[in-house]
């Protein structure tokens, strides 16, 4: 995001032999400048976090690790159709776009969305019945498990980090006043729009901590003895990720 007449980082990827840094080629790259947050659009190019932060570095994952040629390797991801009329339209299962099954690597890739028919009523059920632990933004009552401060976060959700992680919510206005742009199109910063509207009353003390935490603290799995909940996020239909 803040980048200035320069280069794009090197991306770092886990792998089964230690953490990777996978540098740019320096060859074909050239200087840029964003100074800018990722705008709502249904574009990548435009909304480029979804793609500097994941789509680029999953598939710079498959093309440069020598374990995945001549092997066939399935890439799954749980997008499901009812989270937006984007999503509604992707298959099922494809080819992946890192795929060189016909090529001199005879990597075969595949990619496949188990979960792309399934309903909201679905997902939480398989939670329960697995005794999975609600992810943590769900129990701050939001809807969707993406990045707190995502740039499709609705009136309500700044209202809610600015009430309980104020630092967070100022330090996002600083930079849209320091770029000159905003991330809502209409030109209000994120502390003024969520004071249009009340915060989410927050009582679930563990996972507010957790959610500043670096560290994942929590259990994965509901501990013997204790009963599964639905968090106060499910089914709440408070915009906040991506399209
Ligand atoms: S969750 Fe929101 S901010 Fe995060 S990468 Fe996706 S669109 Fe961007």
């Amino acid at each position: 995001m803040l980048k200035l007449n320069g280069y794009s980082r090197a991306h770092m990827v886990e792998t089964p032999d230690g953490l990777i840094t996978l540098e740019r080629d320096m060859k074909r790259a050239k200087p840029g400048t964003r100074m800018r947050f990722p705008q709502q659009s249904a574009s990548l190019q435009t909304r480029w976090c979804s793609s500097a932060l994941k789509i680029d570095v999953g598939r710079r994952a498959l093309t440069n690790q020598s374990r995945f040629n001549g092997k066939r390797v399935l890439f799954i991801t749980g997008e499901r159709r009812e989270e937006s009329g984007n999503r509604a339209r992707y298959n099922q299962f494809e080819p992946h776009a890192c795929d060189r099954r016909n090529g001199r690597t005879a990597r075969h890739v595949d990619a496949w969305r188990p979960v792309l028919e399934w309903s909201e009523e679905d997902v939480w059920a398989a939670l329960e019945r697995h005794r999975v632990v609600p992810p943590v933004p769900y129990r701050l009552q939001w809807q969707r498990s993406s990045c707190m401060a995502c740039i499709f976060n609705s009136p309500r959700i700044w209202a809610t980090i600015g009430h309980y992680f104020p630092e967070h919510a100022h330090k996002i206005a600083g930079y849209e006043e320091r770029f000159g742009v905003t991330i809502s199109r209409n030109r209000i910063n994120v502390v003024d729009l969520g004071k249009t509207v009340k915060p989410f009353e927050i009582t679930d003390e563990v996972a507010l901590r957790q959610a500043m935490d670096t560290e994942y603290r929590l259990p994965v799995l509901v501990p013997e003895g204790q009963t599964w909940q639905l968090p106060a996020g499910a089914f709440s239909g408070e915009e906040c990720g991506s399209v």
